[in-house]
C-alpha cells in the first residue's frame, strides 16, 4: 500500500508539473496573442430604453485566434489577470476601442471593463490617461465597469483609483449589480455613476413575473442615490417595455444587438447619425 502510496503522489507531481508547464505555454502563447494585435474589442449597444436610441458600446475582449476562431473572454480574462498581463490585455484593447470610437458620431460612448485586480494597482489611472491622450478621444465619452470583486479586496487602493478617474471625467459603472456582496456599502464607499443590474434579474423576469420588484428596488435605489442604471441581458421585446417603464435608463442585450466587430457596426452609426 505504501509503494501504491508514492505511486499516486509521483503521478500527481507529473500531473501538477504537465499542469504548470501548460499554463506556461499558455501564458507565452496570450502574451504574444495580445502584442500581434490578435485580442480585440467587439460592441454591443447600449440603448437608451425610452427613446430606443444608441447611447454607446460596451467593449467585450475576443480573441481572434488564427487556428481556434474566435474565442469568448472566458478562455483567456481569467489567465490573463492571474498572469500578470491583464494591463496589456486591457491597455491594447482601451487603444483599439478609443480608435474605433474616434470614427462614430461624437454623443457616443464607450464602456470597458476593469479586472477586479486591476483596481488594487494605483497606475491604472495613468495608463487609462495616456491611452486618451494618445487617441484624443475624450474621457467624458468614457465610462469603465468595475465589480466589486475587485474593490472589496482593498477599499483603500480601489477608492484612490476611482477617484482619480472620476477627476479626469471618467465615469464609473458598478458592474453585475446584485450578485456581489457588500453591495450597499460599495456603492456607499465609493462615488460610482451607474449600476448595471445583473443579467439574472433580467432573465428571471420572464419565467417569474414576481422578480420584477427586485428590478424595480435597484432602479428605486439608484434614483433614491442620483444614480444611472442600466439592465443587462434583455432578450426580448417584453422585458425592454417592463424595465424600460420601470425607469431604467438604458438596456442591454441579445434584444438590441450582439457584441459584433467594429466593421459590422455601421448600420447602428448610420442610425445613431440621424
Ligand atoms: P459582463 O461585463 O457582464 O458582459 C456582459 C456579458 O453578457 C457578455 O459576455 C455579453 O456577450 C453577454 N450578454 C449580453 N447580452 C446578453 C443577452 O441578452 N443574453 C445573454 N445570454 N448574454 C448576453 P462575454 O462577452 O462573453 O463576456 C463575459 C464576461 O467577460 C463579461 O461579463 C466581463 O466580466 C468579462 N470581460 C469581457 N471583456 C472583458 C475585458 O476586456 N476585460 C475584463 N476584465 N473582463 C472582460
Ligand atoms: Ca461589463
Ligand atoms: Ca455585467
Ligand atoms: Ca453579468
Amino acid at each position: 500500500a505504501k509503494r501504491a502510496g508514492a505511486g499516486r503522489f509521483l503521478f500527481f507531481a507529473e500531473e501538477m508539473e504537465d499542469e504548470l508547464r501548460e499554463k506556461a505555454v499558455f501564458k507565452v502563447r496570450l502574451r504574444s496573442a495580445i502584442e500581434s494585435g490578435e485580442i480585440v474589442p467587439f460592441y454591443q449597444p447600449l440603448v437608451d430604453l425610452r427613446s430606443r436610441r444608441l447611447v454607446g458600446m460596451e467593449v467585450l475582449a475576443r480573441w481572434r485566434h488564427p487556428e481556434r476562431g474566435i474565442l469568448p473572454p472566458s478562455d483567456f480574462i481569467a489567465h490573463a489577470e492571474h498572469g500578470g498581463l491583464i494591463g496589456p490585455l486591457f491597455q491594447g484593447l482601451l487603444r483599439q476601442a478609443c480608435r474605433d470610437a474616434m470614427r462614430w458620431p461624437d454623443g457616443l460612448k464607450i464602456a470597458v471593463n476593469l479586472a477586479p485586480r486591476q483596481l488594487q494597482d494605483a497606475s491604472i489611472a495613468g495608463c487609462v490617461l495616456d491611452v486618451l491622450s494618445e487617441t484624443g478621444f475624450s474621457p467624458l465619452r468614457l465610462e469603465l465597469e468595475v465589480t466589486e470583486t475587485g474593490i472589496v479586496r482593498d477599499l483603500g487602493t480601489a477608492k484612490k483609483v476611482l477617484a482619480m478617474l472620476r477627476a479626469a471625467g471618467i465615469r464609473i459603472a458598478l458592474d453585475d449589480f446584485g450578485t456581489g456582496y457588500a453591495s450597499l456599502r460599495m456603492v456607499k464607499e465609493l462615488a460610482v455613476d451607474r449600476l448595471k443590474i445583473d443579467r439574472s434579474f433580467v432573465v428571471a423576469l420572464a419565467s417569474a413575473p414576481e422578480s420584477g420588484r427586485y428590478v424595480s428596488a435597484i432602479i428605486g435605489l439608484a434614483r433614491a442615490l442620483g444614480l444611472a442604471t442600466t439592465a443587462e441581458g434583455i432578450e426580448d421585446t417584453a422585458s425592454a417595455k417592463r424595465i424600460g417603464a420601470m425607469g431604467c435608463d438604458l438596456g442591454q442585450g441579445y434584444y438590441f444587438g450582439r457584441p459584433s466587430p467594429a466593421a459590422a457596426l455601421t448600420e447602428w452609426m448610420e442610425q445613431a447619425e440621424r
